[in-house]
């Protein structure tokens, strides 16, 4: 069994960037993000805070764009507008969840997929469904990144991902389909979820319940991946349960330290892809 050091790969990559960026900035060319947060959400604050402090690492301009919980849809709307226009600007990205009042989808939609880093625009997501370059949202990218680091096989494997979501579920499923991975995606209406896992060679928890994934769960040998980010009063915890899970797996990701500061890392290397485009 190994452990995943997300944390010192994220490291590599942040390093190999910080080398494209003075490149880049050597030809008078200085990458810079906007990022959108609308309302407090606390644990946005956290990711926004995380992303700046990459950002400054990589060598790469930050704005930041505060709006009020009360913010209307044209407000927002307009800001993006406005963040597509401007030529210093490479790439937007809106910290989601935002308020409900407000559709993420039109505002994912309005972002220009030049600029569209996080890849949530249906043309990047499209493009990913066809197996086209684009901008691969961070964690699934970030979960490919690692998978290849380690030199796991992905051909023909049998990868389950629990998770459906927009940002994490579908498009991971996409990524592995892509390099030929036999998918199955799992949900809260799946049945008999046990023995579906059980299959899985590549196991992705991306569920967002505490410690959700149990050692029965998994087949001796497969490679778990936990996306969850779980916080509780006892601390932060991933989907899996790793202390038990662990021993059985081949590799396994640990929560802090594992999909998290890849997914970061691969903001960072969508940002420079989108400035060098
Ligand atoms: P989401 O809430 O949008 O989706 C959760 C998915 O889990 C849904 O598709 C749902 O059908 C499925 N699910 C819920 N209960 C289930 C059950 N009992 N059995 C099977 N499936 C079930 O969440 P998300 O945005 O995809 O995020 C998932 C987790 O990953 C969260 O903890 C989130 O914080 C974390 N996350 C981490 C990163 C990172 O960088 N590490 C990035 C994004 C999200």
């Amino acid at each position: 069994m190994e452990i995943i050091d997300g944390k010192a790969l994220a490291k590599v990559t942040r390093e190999n960037l910080k080398k494209e960026a003075e490149e880049l900035r050597a030809k008078g060319i200085v990458p810079k993000l906007a990022v959108i947060l609308v309302g407090s959400d606390k644990a946005s604050q956290i990711y926004v805070r995380n992303k700046s402090k990459a950002c400054e690492e990589v060598g790469i301009e930050y704005e930041e764009i505060l709006l009020e919980e009360d913010t209307k849809m044209d407000t927002l709307l307009d800001i993006i507008d406005d963040l597509n226009n401007r030529a210093d600007i490479n790439g937007i990205l809106l910290q989601s969840p935002i308020p409900e009042h407000l559709d993420i989808n039109e505002a994912f939609r309005r972002i220009s997929p030049e600029k569209d880093v996080d890849g949530f625009n249906p043309i990047s997501l499209g493009k990913l469904c066809l197996n086209q370059d684009t901008f691969v949202s961070c964690t699934p990218y970030g979960i490919m990144k690692i998978l290849e680091a380690y030199n796991i096989d992905i051909r023909g494997k049998h990868a389950v991902i629990i998770g459906r979501s927009n940002i994490v579920g579908k498009p991971m499923s996409l990524c592995l389909l892509n390099k030929d991975a036999t998918v199955t995606i799992c949900h809260s209406k799946t049945k008999n979820l046990k023995e579906i896992t059980q299959q899985a060679d590549i196991l992705i928890a991306a569920i967002g319940k505490k410690q959700f994934v149990t050692a029965d769960m998994v087949k001796t040998g497969a490679v778990v991946i936990d996306v969850g980010i779980n916080r509780t009063e006892e601390g932060l915890f991933g989907d899996v349960d790793f202390e038990n899970v662990k021993e059985k797996t081949s590799f396994i990701t640990p929560v802090p330290g594992g999909v998290g500061p890849m997914t970061v890392a691969m903001l960072m290397n969508n940002i420079i892809k989108a400035t060098k485009l």
